[in-house]
């Protein structure tokens, strides 16, 4: 397995500090606002690496927290009139389920910054006995970055003269415009504070991550003395200032580095497309599933290298689905087969581990820094090939086998594929369309008992009119929406 690390800007061989174990954690939402586009990509980036770590034998813990606490919430839950509780759990709710839809696997743990004031303020006080973080006469608590020689080594960036420090030169009581806040002593009426040894306060953003890598799945120092855990992941906007800054903090308070390897995600680029089609100018992971089933987003979402720019575009969306259109048409192909099987009592789960020359191709592609292009193509080669040797033997069993066993092993690995073959070509159509189309199909299942093939053919072509393509099985008729978005 070789991954990305964007510390030292090359592809490295993924050694972890247990052999056999992975412990990943990825910077999870702040919850202030529904879910966009650009949390979407980069939670299916994450789930495509642990994916294949899994798929590689790796015991994997991954990690994925909730920042509850924070400036943007407290603005919009004041000027909402709501709690901040309530309005950051209606966001981490939505955010939840959004994810959900789009097939990615839940966190193993999904801690809150609320719920680890102790284990935040415990890390400041570290930091504050070991001279590293000051406390200004407000109560608000800094950390002094000129006593951290490694501070700039994550992202090489944070030198004095970094042009991007300007924004924050404001904050004349800093000692250092670089020192970022740790604590924020309570300030009144329009703020928010959590009672702890520090005082009345919140953490700032950096500190909570930190925390809650030490308390939710760090090794213990007698376990790892240089790492705390193997994978810092996050968006690329992340690599500076926050994942610079939960280094410095957890570098200066454990005397160790917090992560092994750090994986950043790119950026998704909506404001350089026109967006005119049925997303409007939304970037909102809600309206896209408005017109888009989670399996056709992801599906577009993971098939643009997870370190690139996502320049995205309805139009590529569509032509993306293409390719899961291709798996469930085989699908469709191998169903009876499949049906057939299953019901047999000896059958057996098919197994996760690559078993054939297919496999072991997809694996190894995701598993050179998750090569989706080589992957997708991999896929494609399958897909052609399958159905081609279907044409020529369709009645053979253990082709028929061996299929199943490739698209169980993509929906493992990329998370598509794994849905109802029948239900995907009849999407977008709703109830009251499905019960007229099937008053239709019995009319002239009728029709052809009766012998009356000019009505039958008449409510053929009326189905056609709908969109609507019959396919004549010994079972009966299957309908399909000819296209299906
Ligand atoms: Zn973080």
């Amino acid at each position: 397995m070789q991954i990305y690390d964007s510390k030292e800007r090359k592809k490295l061989p993924f050694k972890p500090i247990k052999q056999g174990k992975a412990r990943i954690y990825v910077c999870g939402p702040t919850v202030y606002d529904d879910a966009h586009l650009g949390h979407a990509r980069s939670s299916i980036a994450f789930d495509l690496l642990r994916r294949t770590l899994i798929l590689n034998g790796y015991e994997v813990l991954f990690v994925k927290n909730i920042t509850d606490i924070d400036d943007k919430i407290i603005k919009k839950a004041h000027s909402q009139g709501v709690s901040i509780q309530a309005l950051a759990q209606t966001y981490t709710d939505s955010y939840l389920k959004d994810m959900d839809t789009l097939n990615v696997l839940p966190a193993d743990i999904t801690p809150k910054a609320s719920q680890n004031i102790a284990q935040i303020s415990n890390l400041i006080q570290t930091l504050l006995d070991y001279s590293i973080a000051y406390k200004l006469e407000n109560g608000d608590i800094y950390l002094s970055v000129e006593k951290d020689e490694k501070y700039g080594s994550i992202s090489t960036r944070g030198s004095q003269d970094d042009e991007n420090l300007a924004r924050i030169k404001n904050d004349s009581h800093k000692k250092d415009e670089r020192d970022f806040a740790l604590w924020k002593s309570y300030k009144g009426a329009d703020d928010e504070g959590y009672e702890s040894h520090l005082g009345l306060g919140r953490p700032g953003w950096h500190i909570e991550c930190s925390a809650m890598i030490e308390s939710s799945l760090a090794y213990s120092i007698e376990e790892s003395a240089d790492f705390a855990i193997d994978i810092h992941g996050g968006g690329a906007d992340l690599l500076f200032p926050h994942h610079e800054n939960e280094a410095s903090q957890t570098r200066c308070a454990t005397k160790r580095e917090i992560a092994k390897y750090w994986v950043h995600n790119g950026f998704v680029n909506i404001n350089g497309e026109k967006m005119s089609k049925s997303l409007g100018n939304s970037f909102f992971v809600k309206d896209a599933l408005k017109a888009y089933s989670g399996e056709v987003l992801r599906n577009y979402l993971l098939g643009v290298h997870y370190r690139a720019v996502l320049h995205f575009s309805e139009e590529d969306l569509l032509f993306s689905k293409k390719r899961l259109d291709k798996i469930y048409r085989l699908k469709k192909r191998v169903s009876d087969f499949a049906k057939a099987e299953s019901s047999k009592e000896s059958s057996q789960t098919l197994p996760k581990v690559p078993k054939n020359e297919f496999c072991k191709e997809m694996l190894e592609a995701m598993s050179d820094d998750m090569n989706i292009s080589k992957a997708l193509s991999v896929l494609e080669e399958m897909l052609t090939s399958a159905n081609a040797s279907l044409d020529k033997t369709p009645k053979d069993k253990n082709l028929k086998s061996q299929i199943l066993q490739n698209l169980a092993f993509v929906e493992e690995l990329l998370g598509i594929g794994g849905g109802d073959e029948v239900a995907y070509f009849q999407q977008g159509i709703d109830e009251a369309q499905k019960s007229i189309i099937e008053s239709k199909i019995a009319k002239r299942a009728q029709a052809k008992k009766d012998k009356d093939f000019a009505l039958a053919d008449a409510l053929r072509d009326e189905l056609a009119d709908m969109g609507i393509a019959l396919l004549d099985t010994p079972q009966g008729s299957v309908w399909e929406r000819v296209e299906t978005l």
